[in-house]
């Protein structure tokens, strides 16, 4: 079970791995199809931690990364599934959730990270902010690969506008409906 286990996770963050996710994502679509119900993917992305690897070296920013995950663990519903989409970027899929309650969640997360900053070498704080992109099934899109497209369009979008940021899908329905 322990082997199946670490398949399925991330090495440093024991979060769902990128595949795992995805897969996940596709089990969220079916279910909410067949049984009426709305959920949200919401896709987020540390900012500027290249700043923190080259100031405080990598082993720094593997622990903030982790710090991070906990944080997002302890904010998240129990029935949340969490992440790790690749390097310093997360994906979240949130059951029986709209695109209102999406945000509601994300402006937690936001919260929590500002109160609990990262604490790494001989007690440096380090203060970490994020961006969070949303797209919601069925209100934005109705496929896993729609969906995380709109996600991290919506990611892209809070970037773009500086950072510290959360965008939602502006384009309702995308493509296929
Ligand atoms: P932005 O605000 O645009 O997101 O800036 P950024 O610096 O966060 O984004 P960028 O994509 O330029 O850099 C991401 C960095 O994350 C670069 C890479 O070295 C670092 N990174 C990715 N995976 C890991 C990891 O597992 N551990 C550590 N320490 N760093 C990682
Ligand atoms: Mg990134
Ligand atoms: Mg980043």
């Amino acid at each position: 079970r322990r082997l199946r286990e670490m398949v399925h996770r991330d090495g440093l963050t024991g979060l769902l791995n990128h595949a795992t996710l995805m897969a996940e994502l596709e089990h969220a679509v079916e279910f909410a199809r067949r049984h009426g119900e709305t959920f949200a993917f919401m896709m987020i992305d540390v900012d500027h931690f290249k700043r923190v690897n080259d100031r405080y070296g990598h082993l720094a920013g593997d622990q903030v990364l982790l710090h991070v995950a906990r944080v997002f663990q302890t904010t998240a519903r129990a029935s949340d599934m969490i992440g790790r989409y690749g390097g310093e970027e997360f994906g979240m899929i949130l059951r029986r959730t709209d695109r209102t309650g999406a945000g509601i969640l994300g402006e937690k997360l936001r919260t929590a990270l500002r109160e609990q900053p990262a604490v790494v070498g001989a007690g440096e704080q380090i203060p970490v902010k994020v961006c969070i992109g949303i797209a919601a099934y069925p209100e934005d899109a109705t496929t896993a690969s729609d969906l995380a497209l709109l996600a991290d369009g919506a990611l892209y979008r809070a970037k773009a506008g500086g950072r510290d940021r959360m965008e939602f899908t502006r384009e309702m329905r995308a493509r296929t409906a």
